[in-house]
Formats: C-alpha cells, structure tokens, sequence
C-alpha cells in the first residue's frame, strides 16, 4: 500500500499549486469516516451516521488542511514569517506547519479564552503567542492589518488558500463513503470551514466523482450565533471556544452554502453541547472538543424536531480532538476517588 502523502499531493489537480510550490505538509487528512450506530439508535435508527474525525489530523483539528496550503504558498511567495489570530486551533496548527516551512509564527490569541493543549502547542512549536486582553474578532482585525502593512502572511481563513486545502474534507467524505451524503453537519465559527466544505463538494461533483449534492446543516453555539441571529455579536460566549466567534469573515459565503445546498442554521446551548460531548465519548468512544460536539448536539435537535428524513445518510464533521481541553473534560465527567494502596478499600470502590 502507498502511503497517503498529504492533502496536497493526494488531490494536486483541485488545488492552485504548481512544479514550483515547495510543499510544506505533515502528511494530514485521511482522516477516518467512522460509522456512529450508537449514535442513530439514540435518535433516529433508521439513519445512517458518520463521523469525519478531523481531531486525527497531525495537530489535532482540521486546520492543518488549510494551513498545509497556506504554508506551501507562503513559502513560495517567498515569505519570511505569518500571522494569525486564533481561538487556538488555528495557532496550533499554524505554528506545527510553520516550524516544518522553517518560517516565524506570530500568532495572537483571546486571553482566557483559550483552550489549554492548543495553547501548549503553539508554544512548544517555538511561535511567537501574544495574548490579547480581548476576544477573537478583535485579535483579527489587528493581524490582518499588521499583515497589510509588514512583510508577514496572514494564514487566517482569509487566506485564500487556507479554505482550498480545507475543501479536500469533502474530497474524502466521498471518496470514503463512495457518495456525498444527504446532509453535512458542521460546526459554524469563522465559517470558512462550512464554505470550504461546500466548495469541496460542488468541485467534486463538477468532476463527476460524486452526482447528488448535500444539504449543508451549520450549528452555532447560542451565546455565539452571529448567522443564525443576523447580527454580529459584541461579546461572544459559550464553552465551545473554537466557535466563540461574534463576526465571521466568512459570513456571506457561508449564507450562500447553505442557500445553495438548501440547508439551514440553527444554534445548540452549552448544556446540548456539554451533553453531547459526553454521550460521544461514552456512547461512541470518540472523544472531540466541546466545538465538535455542538455538531453532535445539533444533531440531537434536529432529529427531535423531525427534520431529517428517514433512512437519511448523515455526515458530521468533528473538527478537533478532545486532548486539546483537558479542563472541560475533567469538569465534565465524575472525578477519580483517591483510595489507599489496599484490596479492601480498591474493592469496596468498584461494586464489582
Ligand atoms: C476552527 C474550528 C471550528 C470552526 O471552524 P470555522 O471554519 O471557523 O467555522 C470548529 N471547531 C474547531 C475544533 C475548530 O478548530
């Protein structure tokens, strides 16, 4: 069997690299499509259920699809150094791929706010973290104008390479499954990976490697839902800091998503999402961050509220794996009891 050589190489003929472009990959994507069955008979048995377990990616998340891209083009356009604004994901994964390019990262992050195996990743990779005493969309707007004004890539979603390599998501999902399914479910923050997401399916489809399209199905947290309330929102918040975003830079192409695919936004509370994120880990064995489950969560929802017809093939995209916030598992789950170096006292615990 060859080995799988990165989203790049794999799917060189959908994406704007050349001869020339000096490839800056840690062989990320292949990522496994698992099947949920627990997960249906919690809600709807006649579905069939799929999880894309991006948290398997070489950072832990989905990001590094784009930032495979956005470092390889980077590097080619000669760059020095990049820039991003993170709610830690993207610096995580920025920094990896940077160490990898043998290029500066500066990465700006929400003070607080972020989760802490993200945080420990972007230091130990050797980037540059600032931590802002502000939110997300503040620590944007900043880097995108240091990076309009100084020799320094901005490897946000912004960059439009970043959703080019994050697209090859749905290059898998069908090559996997052998079809696109009925819906994609997808945690919404920034929104470009719902957009790419899109732009991944359509260009498959145009290739025809795939014939019926998806109905694309966002979930945002309720504290945080500036597309699902049309409004950007001050002062985001929810558990789920991945998506704690008020005023998404892909806002208007993924209205457009979800108007083409036909499909919809809806919001999930922290309780659905706190409740969906043990279910997975318990029920399934599959252990995602908070982020991740608000697609669980919004599953549940829209299972209750019959939107999905029966024998329907589900896709949810779980964008980054649970390591990366250990502090919301622990609080989440029982604590372990301390018990003394003794059969007895051991016995006594386990009810066995
Ligand atoms: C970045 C991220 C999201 C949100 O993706 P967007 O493209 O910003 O909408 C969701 N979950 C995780 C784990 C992330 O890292």
């Amino acid at each position: 069997m060859k080995a799988w050589p990165g989203v790049i190489e794999q799917y060189r003929e959908f994406l704007p690299v050349s001869d020339r472009t000096p490839i800056v990959t840690l062989r990320e994507g292949n990522t496994p499509l698992v099947p949920a069955p627990r997960l249906a008979e919690a809600t709807d048995p006649s579905l069939s259920i799929y999880l894309k377990c991006e948290g398997f990616n070489p950072t832990g998340s989905f990001k590094d699809r784009g930032m495979t891209m956005a470092m390889s083009k980077a590097l080619e356009a000669g760059s020095r150094a990049v820039i991003c604004a993170s709610t830690g994901n993207t610096s995580a994964s920025a920094a990896a791929y940077a160490a990898r390019a043998g290029l500066k990262a500066f990465v700006m992050v929400p003070k607080g706010a972020i989760a802490l195996g993200k945080l420990s990743q972007a230091a130990i990779h050797g980037a540059k973290v600032l931590m802002v005493d502000g939110n997300f969309d503040q620590a944007l707007s900043i880097v995108r104008q240091i990076s309009e004004t100084h020799p320094v890539t901005l490897v946000n979603s912004v960059n439009p390479f970043r959703l080019e390599g994050q697209k090859t998501g749905a290059f898998e999902v069908v090559d996997q499954l052998g079809r696109a399914p009925d819906y994609h479910l997808i945690p919404v923050g920034n929104a470009g990976n719902i957009t790419a997401y899109w732009r991944g399916y359509r260009e498959y489809q145009r290739a025809g490697r795939m014939s019926e399209l998806p109905r694309m199905v966002g979930f945002q947290a309720a504290g945080a839902a500036p597309i699902y309330e049309n409004r950007v929102i001050e002062e985001p918040r929810t558990v789920a800091t991945a998506i704690k975003i008020g005023n998404p830079a892909s806002w208007g192409p993924a209205l457009e998503a979800l108007k083409d695919s036909k499909g919809w936004i809806d919001i999930v509370t922290d309780e659905e999402i706190l409740q969906a994120y043990r279910l997975l880990a318990r029920e399934e064995g599959i252990f995602m961050e908070p982020a991740s489950a608000a697609t669980v969560a919004g599953l549940i929802k829209t299972v209750k509220a019959g939107r999905f017809e029966s024998g329907a093939t589900l896709v949810l995209t779980l964008t980054g794996h649970g390591l990366k916030d250990p502090d919301t598992a622990l609080e989440s789950a029982s604590r372990p009891t301390t018990v003394p170096p003794a059969i007895d006292a051991v016995l006594a615990q386990l009810g066995l």
